[in-house]
């Protein structure tokens, strides 16, 4: 699109946005007037950082250095400080590469199982072997623990060097209604007790030296053949001494092989089923032990994320985190027409696009209060590593941290009518978001499939799980209804996206993206923040939220 015409059409967007300030002029967080983020700017930095140049910026790689360099230069050049290690730009990610190798030797119950059909197991802890000789198996139901809602499948038994195995999903994925679990999971929407991650460090917390899921279709959302695609490899940060480690070995079983494991030991899987959706389900003792023998490869690598900082005037202890993630894929095997880069234009350089952005606004408007913190994390792709190890490792307290509000994909197809709200019920943040887009003119729109549980799957997660409430902005949470060609056009750019573009080669810049709705998500961001950075307000979890639990025991510190 050609500029004149582009800000003729942006014109009426920006005047909404103009009345709007000018209306509620009486609160003072409106007293200057909104800087808009510029859809020029964001088209700019992505086509910047999505160039072959920039080699699908994988973590390790010559393509992050050149991304860290660039990150750090255009915050330098905003007048922000360096919020790293030891006053640098960049925070130091170690990371591990753990990969099994095959054949190796899994034994349950004196039953060999083949590693990959049977059984799939991997390990993110830096071992030559993943050895285990003899370990009882426990089924703990879905291996949920969650005080704020009355529910704690345990019952206090110890799992420490012993296996155990889980439930797919959460209590009331499959609950009819009267059942005692029904609803208090969400129904079908996914919660953090459903998730595969959850289970294995449920597991590791209470000193289990494996953790295996019993792969069910419905309650997963894939197939078996997703669960041994990617061939073993996985990635971690490393756990500082001291710290809770990792299972050695965590996977899934079969659903057919479990339920013949279970009937071994005289249990019936459909049964032990209802029995998990009530409240008083206790662990039980399978008449089978484990072993295994499983060769690995570890290998280590460190890397970046890139922090800066906008110091408050008046609470420079207390901040508003801005993220995105840096990596992408890097370099792959070649498409069809030979390109191997992969480069991650809208997962995620749009985000760190934003960001820029959201930092140029604030250094133009008067200093805010509170201090801003801008997050560029790494190995987001690998499992939200960067800002994991930030979580572990945080440079500023967590429980002063009054809102982290992340970027991670945001669409190319035009101006909306409404914004897409993923985690809907989480937080008082989502009242923030429903304000800051009517003065936009926008309305917001919760996730058509919370099944997908895209709230647990992007950084902003790592914050939350540390009781920062949270905000994300994701491009693929739902079909945006599209000033032009409404909610079905929104659908065809997430449905054309995600099945020929998500992770692949074609995600890359293109002349012909609108990046007029990008900025005005990127623009809700800013507003939210910038309210909240001349405010005295700390966002609050909603009760029933996961997260709540974890934030009040710091309230004291938020006084
Ligand atoms: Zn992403």
């Amino acid at each position: 699109m050609k500029l004149a015409s582009f800000l003729a059409a942006l014109l009426p967007s920006l005047l909404l946005y103009a009345c709007a300030a000018t209306a509620d002029r009486a609160t003072p967080s409106a007293q200057f007037s909104s800087a808009p983020i510029d859809p020029n700017r964001l088209d700019l930095i992505t086509k910047t950082l999505a160039s072959d140049a920039f080699e699908g910026r994988a973590p390790g790689t010559a393509g992050e250095t050149k991304t860290i360099a660039y990150l750090s230069e255009q915050f330098r050049q905003l007048g922000l400080a360096p919020a790293g290690d030891n006053d640098g730009w960049t925070q130091q990610v170690p990371l591990i590469r753990t990969q099994v190798r095959l054949p190796g030797t899994v034994d349950v119950g004196g039953r060999q199982m083949r590693l990959g059909e049977d059984v799939y197991l991997s390990t993110i802890r830096p071992v030559e072997r993943a050895r285990i000789e003899n370990a009882p198996m426990v089924f703990v139901g879905y291996g949920v623990s969650a005080s704020e809602r009355g529910w704690d499948d345990f019952k206090g038994v110890d799992l420490r060097n012993k296996v155990a195995v889980f439930l797919v999903n959460d209590p009331d994925f499959e609950a009819a209604a009267g059942e005692p679990a029904a609803g208090k999971f969400g129904g079908q929407a996914m919660t953090y007790y459903g998730r595969w991650t959850y289970k294995f460090e449920e597991a590791a917390r209470r000193g289990a030296i494996a953790a295996i899921i019993v792969h069910e279709t419905p309650g997963a959302g894939y197939p078996w053949s997703t669960v041994q695609a990617p061939g073993g490899e996985n990635y971690d940060i490393v756990r500082p001494a001291g710290a809770i480690q990792p299972v050695l070995l965590q996977g899934w079983i079969q659903r057919q092989l479990a339920a013949d494991l279970f009937r071994r030991s005289g249990l019936d899987l459909e049964a032990l089923k209802r029995e998990a959706r009530t409240p008083g389900f206790r662990p039980r003792a399978l008449q089978a032990r484990l072993s295994a023998d499983i060769p690995v490869q570890t290998t280590r690598v460190t890397s970046h994320n890139v922090i800066a900082k906008l110091p408050g005037t008046r609470y420079p202890d207390e901040t508003i985190m801005y993220s995105g993630h840096w990596d992408a894929y890097g370099i792959g095997a070649p498409d069809a027409s030979g390109r191997r880069v992969r480069p991650g234009a809208v997962d995620d350089a749009i985000g760190l696009a934003g960001m820029l952005e959201i930092a140029r606004a604030f250094t133009q408007g008067p200093r805010p209060e509170r201090s801003i913190l801008f997050a560029a994390w790494t190995a987001e792709e690998r499992g939200l590593l960067g800002s994991e190890h930030y979580g572990v490792n945080p440079l500023f307290p967590h429980e002063k941290m009054a809102a982290n509000l992340t970027m991670d994909i945001l669409q190319t197809a035009g101006p909306a009518r409404d914004v897409i709200l993923i985690g809907q019920g989480q937080s008082e943040l989502e009242d923030d978001l429903a304000r800051t887009a009517a003065r936009q003119g926008r309305t917001i729109t919760p996730d058509a499939r919370p099944e997908r549980g895209l709230f647990y799957r992007a950084d902003h997660f790592s914050l939350a799980k540390r009781g920062v409430p949270v905000l994300l902005l994701m491009g693929i949470g739902g079909g945006a209804d599209l000033v032009n060609g409404g909610r079905e056009a929104g659908n065809r750019w997430v449905e054309d996206y995600t099945a020929n573009c998500y992770h692949q080669t074609c995600d890359e810049w293109r002349p012909d993206w609108d990046l007029r709705g990008a900025a005005q998500d990127v623009a809700l961001l800013y507003g939210i923040g910038r309210e909240l950075a001349f405010s005295r307000r700390w966002p609050q979890w909603r009760a029933g939220s996961e997260f709540k639990n974890i934030r009040n025991q710091s309230s004291a510190a938020r006084k």
